[in-house]
């Protein structure tokens, strides 16, 4: 785990590390990173459906019920149409 670049690669292949599979180790680092960002970040996404900010989306109690028992009938005699 502590091969540094400049020593000889833990192949055996009395290659220096940085000259023999340094890179390949790299990649292999570098994607595993990349997994883990993309795990983490698609758990969070999912995190977020489950539990929505409340500021998103306020919880409205019972609209269009009460409103239109007041204004049912007359209001509709006031709107005048153009001819
Ligand atoms: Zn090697």
């Amino acid at each position: 785990m502590s091969t540094k670049r400049n020593d000889p690669c833990h192949c055996g292949s009395q290659n220096k590390y940085k000259n023999c599979c340094w890179s390949k180790d790299e990649a292999a680092r570098t994607v595993a990173s990349q997994e883990q960002a993309a795990a983490r970040s698609e758990a969070a996404k999912a995190e977020a459906a489950a539990a929505p900010p409340s500021t998103t989306k306020r919880p409205v109690k019972t609209t269009g019920v009460a409103p239109k028992a007041h204004n049912q009938g007359p209001a509709k005699q006031n709107v005048r149409r153009k001819v």
